[in-house]
């Protein structure tokens, strides 16, 4: 061979290499888009509290995760400046209820999407922010409620996963992760249900296995 192709030959090798190295890639991309599309919305329903909110926003600044926050317009007072911290530190804040006691806000549509105006309201005043998702207290459907609320401009979020922390009575922070793993078991994506409000201090213990069990499992941590 004449040492002049040499230099040509070598360039022809580096270029097969390139453009295999390049398909490699490319036949990597499904088993990455598969792995983002494994997505968990970690929601706190019935806050703010003095004793567990606090504890829940210094986990998520320390693992660097947003999460959504469902209101009880009633328990701000006193706690304002928690609530401006869920705020600025990037987490959503949804409307959940004023008072949060069920005869008063199901007692007819009206009475709820008052009750909502009112939470809604509440969480303006103290932070600017105005509310765009509405979680109902305890659950369900309420179809005449929902109706309303979405022509106020509501996403109406439920959850199909829970950690326990009211479902389960007494019980510890190992219960409350198994339960949040156990529950979110097949769904996509997952909405875990979980509470700030004073009696669950467990739950901000158990926070940081849950989100390690989740991110060890290729989830994206979202909020709504
Ligand atoms: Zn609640």
């Amino acid at each position: 061979m004449q040492k002049r192709y040499i230099p040509a030959i070598v360039l022809f090798v580096a270029l097969l290499m390139l453009l295999a190295g390049l398909g490699a890639r490319m036949t990597a991309v499904p088993a990455i888009s598969f792995a983002a599309e494994k997505e968990i919305f970690l929601t706190f329903d019935d806050g703010p509290s003095s004793s567990v909110t606090e504890s829940i926003l210094d986990i998520l600044k320390e693992e660097n995760i947003k999460a959504t926050f469902f209101i009880v317009g009633d328990r701000v007072q006193g706690r304002e400046e928690t609530l401006r911290r869920i705020a600025r530190e990037g987490h959503t804040l949804g409307v959940h209820s004023q008072t949060h006691v069920y005869s008063e806000i199901y007692a007819s549509a009206s009475r709820l999407a008052e009750d909502a105006d009112a939470c809604a309201e509440t969480i303006r005043r103290t932070t600017g922010v105005s509310p765009r998702v509405y979680r109902f207290p305890g659950g369900g459907k309420h179809p005449a409620s929902a109706k309303l609320l979405r022509q106020k401009g509501y996403r109406i979020v439920g959850w199909n996963a829970v950690c326990g922390d009211e479902e389960i009575a007494g019980a510890d922070a190992e219960t409350l992760y198994l339960s949040a793993v156990n529950t979110a078991k097949g769904k996509q994506p997952v909405v875990l249900l979980c509470h700030d409000s004073a009696t669950h201090r467990e739950t901000a213990e158990a926070l940081p296995r849950i989100i390690a069990h989740f991110r060890a499992e290729g989830y994206t941590f979202s909020a709504f």
